[in-house]
């Protein structure tokens, strides 16, 4: 931190009031701090930009690693392939990871928006692009005030140029997992860029640069949905974080070398630190509020200012309700071990559902004819039967009917499939009693790998045919 921490000679009347995080441009400029925390949301950050921006880029078996093939249908990711019929295993994992975020915010209360949320994560690498090109903060509310330069002008344009950088290159990336991002990078440079591809690069863009660089707080204060209803999920052991009044009033300036209780004083000087770091502009002091995104920033400027005082740290701190009204937190709670089991129970059912993924795939499709005689004199019905072969090579398959007494399967029963292709393969099933059990009876057909009969799959349709002859 390079602006100084105001300590006063006197003492004021101490009436904690409300202090206006905005300047009077209306706009937040946060202040720039260290601190614990934000080593620690800085390292998390990076990590995640890191696998977002990097990722991409990775190879593997000639392909790329991480692709969503939307012109085949196609998940890869490294070395195995997923398809439309497995998306009831994405649908899985995205209850998991809702389920596991009720659980963390019963925990530890917003820490996914304070240290992983993108809308937070690219704020605060946008934030720290306007340090880096328009200076801290009393520089940039100065900047703000005066009247246009060319100093202002460079300041500001270096400062955009770096924003809508960060954001083609986050548009880029994000359609990259949906089209290959090398011939993709190579098309926008060499401006030849196909006019889908180019919408949602030119999206993206857009979005991370409002966002990120415009909108701000407001994304986190009246556009997410789970700001709304997070504070529903805390119960009084949840770690949020707190100003501990108790200890900080009555709040106001003192010399450093006064002890407060002498002169009726609590441990807060009132240097409104918390307050100038804050990315939503808010009082830490006035209590848990919804336009917290728990980033712990205050705790970081806080623990610096209890550290000059000499004071104990903690101030502001991740505490429950309970702390604070002087019991314990009881981090092991009922509700808490409920929504961890449950959490490792879907873990588990995902893990043994990926491995048991059968990797032949059989969708039927019946002929929209009824049924009709065939050549001997057999009743008949026509399907298609697509095959997948979800592997990574080449199968040779076995087509049979199975608890298919009185049916015979005619046309192909046995196929050889290169790694992810698809067929569709025309069949007849007769019937070889003259007549049928009943007008529409079940029958089952089954797709089974010649090499390794352990991996087959089953699908049921219908055979329909005349009660009277
Ligand atoms: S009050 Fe503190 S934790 Fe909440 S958003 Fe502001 S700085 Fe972050
Ligand atoms: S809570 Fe801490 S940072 Fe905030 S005004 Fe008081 S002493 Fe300063």
């Amino acid at each position: 931190m390079s602006e100084r921490i105001p300590t006063v000679e006197t003492f004021e009347p101490i009436h904690p009031k409300k202090v206006k995080a905005k300047s009077s441009d209306n706009l937040i400029h946060t202040r720039s701090f260290t601190g614990l925390f934000r080593t620690l949301r800085v390292g998390g950050a990076g990590l995640l930009f890191l696998a977002f921006f990097g990722t991409v880029w990775l190879n593997w078996g000639g392909r790329q690693a991480v692709l969503w093939d939307l012109a085949e249908s196609k998940f890869h990711i490294f070395g195995a392939t997923f398809w439309p019929q497995d998306f009831i295993l994405l649908s899985a994992l995205l209850i998991i990871c809702a389920f596991g975020l009720f659980a963390i915010t019963v925990f530890a209360g917003r820490v996914w928006c304070g240290y992983t949320c993108p809308q937070s994560s690219f704020t605060w690498l946008f934030m720290w692009c306007e340090k880096v090109t328009e200076g801290e903060r009393n520089q940039r509310i100065k900047l703000q005030a005066a009247p246009w330069s060319l100093n202002k002008l460079a300041r500001r344009s270096a400062k955009h140029t770096l924003w809508l950088g960060i954001s083609v290159l986050t548009g880029l990336t994000f359609v990259g997992y949906f089209t290959p991002i090398r011939p993709l990078a190579a098309e926008l440079l060499t401006w030849q860029m196909g006019g889908v591809s180019l919408f949602w690069v030119l999206f993206f863009t857009g979005a991370t640069y409002i966002n990120a660089g415009w909108l701000r707080e407001a994304v986190c204060m009246h556009m997410c949905p789970y700001a709304r209803f997070q504070s529903v999920m805390f119960d009084k052991d949840t770690l949020t974080i707190s100003y501990d009044a108790a200890r900080g009033e009555h709040r106001g300036p003192r010399k450093r070398d006064v002890q407060p209780a002498q002169v009726g004083l609590g441990d807060c000087i009132d240097c409104q630190l918390c307050v100038q770091v804050c990315p939503t502009g808010i009082d830490i002091r006035d209590g848990l509020q919804m336009e917290c995104i728990g980033c712990a920033a205050c705790i970081d400027a806080c623990d610096s200012i209890m550290d000059k005082m000499g004071y104990a740290r903690g101030l502001v701190s991740y505490t429950s309700e309970h702390q604070l009204q002087g019991g314990k937190t009881h981090l092991l709670r009922p509700r808490l071990i409920g929504y961890s089991a449950v959490l490792v129970v879907m873990i588990a059912a995902l893990v043994v559902a990926l491995i048991e993924r059968p990797m032949v795939s059989l969708d039927v499709t019946k002929d929209r004819g009824m049924f009709r005689e065939n050549s001997q004199g057999l009743i008949e019905n026509i399907y298609s039967l697509k095959v997948i072969n979800k592997t990574q090579q080449r199968q040779d398959y076995r087509l049979e009917l199975v608890d298919a007494e009185g049916f015979q399967l005619q046309g192909k029963t046995q196929v050889s499939l290169a790694p992810g292709e698809i067929v569709d393969i025309p069949v007849s099933v007769a019937l070889l009693a003259d007549t049928p059990a009943s007008s529409s009876q079940t029958i089952r057909f089954k797709v089974t790998d010649v090499d390794e009969p352990w991996i087959y799959t089953a699908a049921d349709s219908r055979f329909v045919a005349p009660l009277n002859r």
